[in-house]
């Protein structure tokens, strides 16, 4: 055996999953770029989704923007580990391929996912995961956040906090909590439980 495959089957036989799930607006996506940042071993997962892009998003680095009738026709191919309509109307996947691409790389996905998407892929891929969770320190916070986020309208709003309310009650099935009320003291619990977990 060469090398190279040598390497390949060690990588293939260390296969593990990070998964980040939190309310929208508890501070999820800075936390995922320090992680990212910080960690060179993991890759960001490229979901699926059917919304539409905001300002600066790119098909392929943030999302893979499809419409619908695509999205549904790769439902219906099993194209997905999971799928959720995390929104009213909006789907949003973690497409196998997607998986399969980062341990390729030698590398762990990175999962950013809605609540219910991380509890499904954990089902799934139950041994090689490590399950995050990121709260915000109260609703009243996470309320603010959003409007100074500025990419809510009043009806979004609404949508977005309510269903914050009802991951709450989830966040116990998760393997880590992480209340995101210090940046800082966030990042540094948030590489310590990634770091032991990979060095497992
Ligand atoms: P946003 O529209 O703000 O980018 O994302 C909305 C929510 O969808 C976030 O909670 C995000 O984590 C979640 N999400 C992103 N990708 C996926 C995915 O592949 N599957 C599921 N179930 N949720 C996702």
């Amino acid at each position: 055996m060469r090398y190279s495959q040598a390497i390949s089957l060690t990588a293939l036989n260390n296969k593990k999953i990070i998964i980040i799930a939190a309310p929208s607006g508890s501070g999820k996506t800075t936390l995922v770029k320090r992680l990212l940042a910080a960690k060179d071993n993991l890759a960001f997962s490229i979901s699926a989704c059917t919304r539409t892009p905001r300002q600066g998003e790119l098909h392929g680095k943030d999302y893979y923007f499809y419409d619908k009738d695509t999205f549904v026709r790769m439902i219906e191919e099993d194209a997905f580990v999971e799928w959720e309509m995390v929104y009213a109307g909006k789907y949003y996947g973690t497409l196998k391929e997607e998986l399969e691409r980062i341990w390729a790389l030698d590398k762990y996905p990175l999962i950013d996912i809605d609540v219910m998407g991380a509890l499904s892929v954990r089902d799934k891929y139950r041994d090689i995961c490590l399950t995050i969770f990121i709260e915000a320190p109260s609703i009243e916070v996470l309320r603010e956040r959003l409007i100074a986020r500025g990419t809510e309208t009043p009806q979004t709003l609404e949508e977005r906090i309510s269903k914050a309310v009802d991951e709450l009650k989830v966040a116990p099935e998760f393997d880590k909590i992480i209340i995101n009320d210090d940046l800082e003291r966030a990042t540094e619990a948030l590489l310590q439980n990634v770091e032991s977990f990979l060095n497992e």
